[in-house]
């Protein structure tokens, strides 16, 4: 059989899925968690039963050591599959990397380079790729970026209006994030509406934890909301998305904030948990099923934000052919897609309520009417095997 193992390294935790890049099968997963703490776990899923290990994890090679084990312990067999690459999630590729690359020293030089513009994520990816290197050593690993997809952007989207010497020292610009999701999802839907890439408008709506929104023409992303990190945009789980950019100097003189406090609270303490107390829509829905105030607000929040985007890209991509709805938000909740989507009426734009309300989790499904001039649908997202696809397409250039 032949598998790309699909490697997402945080700082403290590893992620992995062996999974056919062809079938896009899935024959095992697992995570690692609480690397480098006294209580670590291991995780392993195979034919759907789920084994695992509480043991101290101490670093990424004690990690990678126990993901082979738990495939020697369990299944399937590493030695018997045909390993064409091991794919490794790399948060930040900066405007070196506008495609998936084999990694070199060179390569892991590079990434290391950007870790000031990814300082929570490139360092916790690049144990993964330095301990899968060793643990693999005759395989190739392939790095992917999830902002790679986002190089496309024209300029005019992609820059800040802000001093030559910021953009041109500090590399201060529009990176975007989410890109391995939006270029899945965006590809997708093309698929399921039989229509060329090349003739669509859509956005899409990555609405989990993290969320982002982008504009993609002709399966280019033209525009998207997050920026030189993660932090810009939409409403996230505990990230404020789109502020004034006053703010910072403000707090600093009225309540002589930190730049180290006003980072952490703006993506640690913001969102959905600044304004509910909670950063699982699922408990803000049901709070504010309840009647909890704050829970409204956040709500009409969270739509208003995205009303602004999905109005804005329609505008900047000159008409809408498609809105995607995807991740733990977008595929779960019929009510953020329909105050959404009801919104847009003046486009044209028709929610198929009945099937809104009966797409299920994991389930690709249209939920607009045969007459709306905007198709909307749900794609669940599948970030491993569009990393898995992009390795083994490195592989066999
Ligand atoms: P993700 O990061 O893609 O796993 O998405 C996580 C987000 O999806 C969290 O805010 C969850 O509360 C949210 N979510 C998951 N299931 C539901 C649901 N049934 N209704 C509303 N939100 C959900």
């Amino acid at each position: 059989m032949r598998a790309v193992l699909v490697i997402n390294a945080g700082s403290s935790s590893v992620k992995y899925q062996l999974l056919d890049p062809v079938t896009g099968q899935s024959h095992a997963r697992g995570l690692i968690e609480r690397i480098g703490l006294p209580t670590g776990a291991v995780h392993h899923t195979v034919d759907g039963v789920r084994h695992e290990q509480q043991l101290p994890v101490p670093d990424h090679e004690a990690a990678m050591h126990l993901l082979t084990r738990a495939f020697t312990q369990h299944g399937p067999d590493l030695s018997q599959v045909d390993l064409a690459a091991v794919g490794h999630r790399v948060v930040h590729g900066g405007a070196d990397f506008a495609d998936p690359v084999e990694v070199t020293p060179a390569v892991l030089a590079t990434i290391e380079r950007l870790v000031p513009l990814a300082p929570l994520h490139n360092p916790g990816n690049l144990d993964g790729i330095t301990a899968a290197r060793e643990a693999f050593p005759d395989v190739p690993q392939v790095a992917v970026f999830d902002t790679a997809f986002h190089q496309t952007m024209p300029e005019a989207a992609a820059t800040y209006a802000v001093p030559k010497v910021w953009r041109e020292q500090h590399r201060v610009r529009r990176y975007g994030f989410h890109g391995t999701s939006h270029a899945y999802v965006s590809r997708r839907v093309a698929e399921l509406l039989g229509r060329p890439l090349e003739e669509l408008r859509t956005v899409v709506l990555h609405l989990g934890n993290g969320a982002s929104a982008t504009a993609v023409e002709a399966g280019r992303s033209v525009d998207t909301s997050m920026g030189l990190t993660p932090l810009e945009g939409l409403v996230m789980g505990t990230r404020a998305g789109d502020l004034d950019p006053g703010l910072a100097g403000h707090l600093a003189r009225v309540a002589s904030m930190s730049m180290d406090d006003y980072d952490q609270a703006l993506s640690k303490e913001s969102g959905l948990l600044g304004l509910t107390g909670s950063a699982d829509m699922r408990e803000v829905m049901a709070r504010r099923d309840e009647g909890d105030p704050d829970a409204e607000l956040a709500f009409q929040v969270v739509v208003h934000r995205l009303l602004r985007y999905v109005g804005g890209f329609t505008a900047v991509l000159g008409g809408l052919d498609a809105l995607v709805f995807t991740a733990g938000i977008g595929e779960n909740d019929p009510r953020v897609r329909a105050a959404v989507v009801d919104r847009l009426a003046f486009l044209g734009v028709e929610l198929d309520h009945a099937a809104n309300e009966a797409a299920v989790r994991g389930v690709e499904g249209r939920i607009s009417t045969p007459g709306s001039h905007v198709e909307v649908w749900v794609v669940p997202t599948n970030e491993e095997l569009e990393i898995a696809r992009q390795a083994a397409a490195v592989v066999e250039a």
